[in-house]
């Protein structure tokens, strides 16, 4: 039988079955259609059988479908690598591939640790980390996200580094309201920085933890202090990537270069699992030598999937060609206008940034029941927690976005 993921499997009965995807919508077995609010896993961005990916895949399948990049390269790796370095911010100039998010940020911590020892910092081993963070479900993922219910069961075996708080007052926060939020970042980097190899974030939004926002001058601020007190800063734009906060990279809202940047989910558009782990020169540099000593002992069977590359590259021509960013513009013009006519008492905070739309209720008992009242009106969400939060395909109609803020609505009217 089926193992489910997060799932307490003494309460699942019969799981709705899936059997074509067009566009935003799924087509279930049972003869229902549901519009995808959350891109499944907020990977779909363009949508469920692109025809422009799908013919990417078959032409890459039509040649070969894997090969080990182990003493072998392909075109597909060396094109979406160049096009990775091309759009991510300048200075991320090397670029490592892994079969998932989770992994891609083993591989960033490994390198982060690694970097130190290569030239010659022993003892800079542990990681700084946000409050709420999450950052994937492998055991250093796990060591680095905040302790939740994803990481409860292991807390005695997980060798937790240091967390801070995230900065107050969402996006447009003053430099005062985020200062002490800089000043403990401060006083943790000047008394440990002796045993610290990085400081991890999900820039500008932490998505798992909870759809919490915080401003880009506290990236800059992190920018400053981590090359100050000799730390690597990583971002994990898994989630934020690909577009997600209204830019392509979050990084970009505080013009900063993080040493290490992950990317995932969006990048392979839900086709298969990929991720890619970008490296600034001077940490690659610190990598090379004589013998394996100093070079970077990871290889996963699947890097480089040529499917996955393929698939991936043509992502990023539509992204570019069919101007998403645009979309992502009007999808949240959509999104800040619905929210703000939504007015239930058990609303405590309405978060709103590039296509994500979160609404952190009072209680997460209020949303009991939610999931299947929203496929009984014909729309596909999974709250997390106390939060209901919608993140769609960039292809999504402007009817099916208006469709999905309107459950979100009859919900919390009801
Ligand atoms: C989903 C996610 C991960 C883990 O990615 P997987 O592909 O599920 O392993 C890591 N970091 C962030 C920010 C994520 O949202």
């Amino acid at each position: 039988m089926l193992w489910y993921p997060y799932t307490q499997m003494k309460h699942v009965n019969e799981l709705p079955k899936m059997v074509s995807g067009e566009g935003a919508i799924m087509h279930l077995e049972d003869g229902r259609s549901l519009i995808d609010g959350i891109s499944s896993w907020w990977s779909v961005i363009h949508g469920y059988n692109h025809p422009a990916l799908n013919a990417a895949l078959a032409e890459q399948a039509g040649k070969f479908a894997h090969v080990m990049l182990g003493g072998m390269t392909h075109s597909p790796a060396l094109d979406l690598a160049a096009a990775l370095v091309r759009i991510t911010p300048a200075g991320l100039n090397h670029v490592f591939f892994s079969d998932s998010g989770s992994i891609g940020v083993e591989v960033g911590l490994k390198m982060a640790i690694q970097y130190w020892k290569n030239i010659g910092h022993q003892g800079k081993t542990r990681i700084v980390s946000l409050k709420n963070g999450y950052h994937g479900d492998t055991f250093k993922a796990m060591e680095v996200s905040d302790d939740s219910d994803f990481t409860r069961s292991y807390s005695d075996v997980l060798h937790r580094g240091f967390v801070v708080e995230i900065p107050a007052g969402g996006f447009d926060a003053a430099l005062d309201t985020i200062q002490p939020a800089i000043n403990q970042l401060e006083d943790l980097l000047k008394q440990h920085h002796d045993q610290i190899a990085a400081f991890i974030v999900e820039p500008i939004v932490q998505c798992a933890g909870g759809f919490h926002i915080y401003s880009p001058l506290y990236l800059q601020a992190a920018r400053e202090l981590c090359t100050k007190y000799n730390v690597l800063l990583v971002f994990d734009e898994v989630a934020t990537g690909f577009g997600r906060t209204g830019k392509l990279f979050a990084a970009e809202y505080a013009a900063v270069t993080p040493d290490i940047m992950i990317v995932g989910k969006a990048l392979t558009a839900g086709y298969m699992g990929h991720a890619a782990t970008l490296a600034i020169a001077a940490i690659y540099d610190s990598f090379l030598g004589e013998n394996y000593e100093k070079a970077l002992m990871h290889g996963p069977t699947f890097m480089a999937n040529p499917l996955a590359c393929a698939v991936a590259l043509r992502g990023i021509q539509l992204i570019e060609e069919e101007h998403y960013l645009e979309k992502i513009a009007r999808i949240n013009t959509i999104i800040r206008e619905k929210f703000s006519t939504l007015t239930s008492a058990s609303i405590i905070d309405k978060r709103v940034i590039g296509a994500i739309g979160a609404l952190e209720l009072e209680d997460a008992s209020l949303l009991t029941g939610f999931k299947t009242f929203a496929m009984d009106h014909g729309v596909w969400l999974r709250p997390i927690g106390n939060i209901l939060y919608l993140m769609p395909p960039y292809i999504i109609s402007e009817q099916e976005l208006l469709t999905i803020i309107d459950v979100m609505r009859k919900w919390l009217e009801r």
